[in-house]
């Protein structure tokens, strides 16, 4: 409790606090000059994000039937968009990701975070990832011109990207620098960047001329900060995801509302990501430790306090 107070009454907290509400409140208004739809997060359903690492499930039993705790949105994004008057929508939505304790020293990991979660009907991943390049750098600008005094108390020189952002393929990084490429490039970067082409979860889109490639792609902050989106273009059509399932070894049964949906040949092609929100503070404040960005940060393995 003793550590909980003094981080709670901390100048630095408050200072981490209003450059996170100045940061949303900039993504917010970007999302609005854009047209883009909020919707409001879900937090139970019979469904929930697969996700490409293991975690400790989350789950709830109600009146007999089994509902998990939202580890990400992305398949209640792609079904928002079966509607046809609806074709941008975003959410901040909390995810509960019942991280494995291992993960507690990365100083990126939290067990229950926000992620700003965004999909576009019928676009691809050039103007998803333009838009994006777009709402980074206006949102730091943001921070810049309104929270001047705070960043100089955490003594965070940060600057406006200029971009375009460099990409680079997964595959390629893998060859140069090993496992840890997206540690290695961070480091000696000084802008964020793409890294493209990931082998990843059923819905994220391989291109149908190129089986094995994935028209996907990570944001990774520059200065070691590390990854701060992950997003791609989707696959809608039935067959190709049950054959995606199946090459998973993950069960049909498990997404059945959503596969009853595609097999109705009412899911959409679209491409969208989700910016983790503590990452992003992380990033803006220049705190190492993720559990030092918010009030009630849970580090995975860690006792929950509040
Ligand atoms: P994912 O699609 O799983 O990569 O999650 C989307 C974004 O959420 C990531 O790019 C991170 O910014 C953030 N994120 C994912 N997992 C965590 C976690 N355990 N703790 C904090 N942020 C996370
Ligand atoms: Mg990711």
């Amino acid at each position: 409790m003793e550590k909980f107070l003094e981080k709670l009454k901390s100048k630095e907290m408050a200072a981490r606090l209003r450059i996170q509400s100045s940061a949303l409140k900039a993504i917010h208004d970007h999302m609005h000059l854009f047209g883009v739809i909020q919707l409001v997060p879900v937090l139970l359903s019979p469904i929930t994000d697969p996700l490409c690492h293991s975690v400790f499930e989350a789950d709830i039993a109600y009146y007999g039937q089994q509902l998990a705790l939202t580890k990400s949105m992305i398949m209640h994004k792609q079904i928002s968009l079966v509607s046809p008057y609806t074709d941008k929508i975003y959410i901040v939505s909390p995810n509960i990701r019942l991280e494995k304790a291992e993960l507690a020293s990365t100083g990126r990991h939290l067990i229950d975070f926000s992620q700003v979660d965004v999909e576009f009907k019928g676009k691809g991943r050039g103007e998803f990832m333009g838009f994006t390049e777009e709402i980074m750098k206006h949102t730091i600008k943001r921070v810049l011109e309104e929270c001047g005094a705070e960043l100089e108390l955490l003594r965070r020189e940060l600057k406006t990207p200029k971009g375009p952002f460099k990409k680079y393929d997964s595959r390629e990084m893998l060859e140069r620098f090993g496992e840890g490429y997206e540690q290695a490039l961070s480091f000696e970067s000084s802008e964020p960047f793409w890294i493209t082409n990931i082998k990843r979860e059923f819905y994220d889109r391989e291109d149908p001329g190129c089986p094995g490639k994935y028209l996907n792609y990570d944001l990774v902050y520059p200065e070691g900060f590390g990854e701060a989106l992950s997003g791609g273009e989707r696959d809608w059509e039935y067959g190709v995801l049950m054959r995606k399932m199946e090459e998973r070894g993950q069960s049909p049964g498990s997404f059945a509302p959503y596969l009853e949906l595609a097999k109705r040949g009412e899911l959409k092609p679209s491409a969208g990501g989700g910016l983790g929100v503590e990452r992003l503070v992380r990033y803006l404040t220049g705190t190492r430790d993720i559990g030092d960005v918010g009030l009630f940060t849970k580090k995975p393995g860690e006792k929950v306090v509040l």
